[in-house]
C-alpha cells in the first residue's frame, strides 16, 4: 500500500495502521512509489516528505525508513506486524540505479511494475488511449509483455504487482480481444517467472475500479499455477487509507479455488509462508 510519499497517495502511515488493526490485519507492507523512468521523470519522478513534493532522487529514503518504523514500534505490541517495501517502475535503462537503492537500504519486499510503455502510463486513461491508438491489442500486449520479460530476467523484484494492468485502461477501445490477445506473449514470460521463482502478487485495486476480477486475471493466474508457480503475494494498493485491505480476501479465494497452497510474505528479501490454505479455510501463520 501508498503511504503519502506517493504523491498519487494520500493519508499517514500510522493511519493506515490504524485502519489495518480495525480491519483485523495482522500485518501489512508499504510499497511507496520509486519512479525512475527516465521518460516520466517530470511527472512522475517525485515523492512527498512531510508533505512537501521533492525529486525522486532527493535522499528521502531514510526519511520513509524513520517513519515506518516509528509506526512499526507503536503497533508491534499491538498484535500488527509493519514491513517497509517499495514499487518500483521498472525501465531497462534503470537497472543499475533501481539495484543500489535496493541494495543500499534493509527493505522487506520490492514489488516490480511495469507502468508505462513508451513513455506513456497504461494507469492513466488519456495516455493509453494515446499509446493504443495506432497499436493493435497484439501489439500493446508485445510491448508490455518485452518489457516484463526484461523486468523478471533483471532479478531485481520479489513478486511482480498488478501483472495484466495493460487491460485496465485499453479495454474500452479494445473491448474483449483484450483478454485472448496476450498469449503468444505472456507464454515465455509465465515460464521465466516460474524458472527465476518470482512471486507474483494478486492486486485487488482492480475491484475498485469497476472490473470483476482482481490482477492479474484468473486465465493468467492458472497458466501460472499449471507452469509449475507457487510464489503468490497479495496486496490491496491502497492509495488510502480507507482502502487498507480492500477485498484482500477476495484475493485468498481465488489463489485457493487455483490450486495455489499459500500466501506469501516477504521479511529481509525472503519469502516465507503467510497464509495456508487448508480444509477450505485460511490459516494465518
Ligand atoms: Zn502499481
Amino acid at each position: 500500500m501508498h503511504p503519502d510519499f506517493s504523491i498519487d497517495a494520500q493519508g499517514k502511515m500510522i493511519d493506515y495502521a490504524r485502519n489495518a488493526q480495525k480491519a483485523g490485519i495482522s500485518e501489512l507492507c508499504f510499497t511507496t512509489h520509486l519512479d525512475l523512468v527516465p521518460e516520466r521523470e517530470h511527472i512522475d519522478g517525485f515523492v512527498r516528505v512531510n508533505g512537501e513534493v521533492h525529486p525522486v532522487d532527493s535522499g528521502w529514503i531514510p526519511d520513509y525508513f524513520e517513519e515506518v518504523i516509528k509506526v512499526q514500534d507503536r503497533f508491534q505490541s499491538k498484535g500488527l506486524l509493519i514491513r517497509i517495501g517499495l514499487e518500483v517502475d521498472y525501465h531497462p535503462a534503470v537497472e543499475h540505479e533501481i539495484d543500489q537503492i535496493t541494495s543500499e537500504f534493509p527493505f522487506d519486499y520490492i514489488l516490480g511494475a511495469v507502468h508505462s510503455i513508451e513513455g506513456q502510463s497504461i494507469a492513466v486513461p488519456e495516455d493509453c488511449r494515446v499509446l493504443c491508438r495506432d497499436k493493435k491489442p497484439e501489439e500493446l500486449c508485445q510491448s508490455y509483455f518485452d518489457l516484463l520479460m526484461q523486468a523478471v530476467k533483471s532479478n531485481l523484484f520479489d513478486s511482480l504487482a498488478h501483472l495484466d494492468l495493460y487491460k485496465r485502461f485499453s479495454y474500452d477501445l479494445y473491448k474483449d480481444q483484450i483478454n485472448h490477445a496476450h498469449n503468444k506473449y505472456w507464454e515465455p514470460v509465465c515460464k521465466e517467472i516460474v524458472k527465476q521463482k518470482t512471486a507474483v502478487e494478486i492486486n485487488t485495486g482492480n475491484l475498485r475500479k469497476g472490473f470483476s476480477q482482481p490482477n492479474p486475471s484468473e486465465d493468467l493466474l492458472t497458466d501460472l499455477y499449471e507452469a509449475g508457480a507457487e510464489y503468490i503475494t497479495v496486496g490491496s494498493d491502497a492509495h488510502h487509507p480507507s482502502l487498507v485491505g480492500y477485498h484482500i480476501l477476495e484475493a485468498y479465494r481465488v489463489a485457493e479455488r487455483i490450486g495455489f497452497e499459500n500466501i506469501y510474505r516477504f521479511v529481509g528479501r525472503s519469502a516465507s509462508k503467510a497464509v495456508q490454505f487448508k480444509d477450505s479455510e485460511a490459516v494465518a501463520i
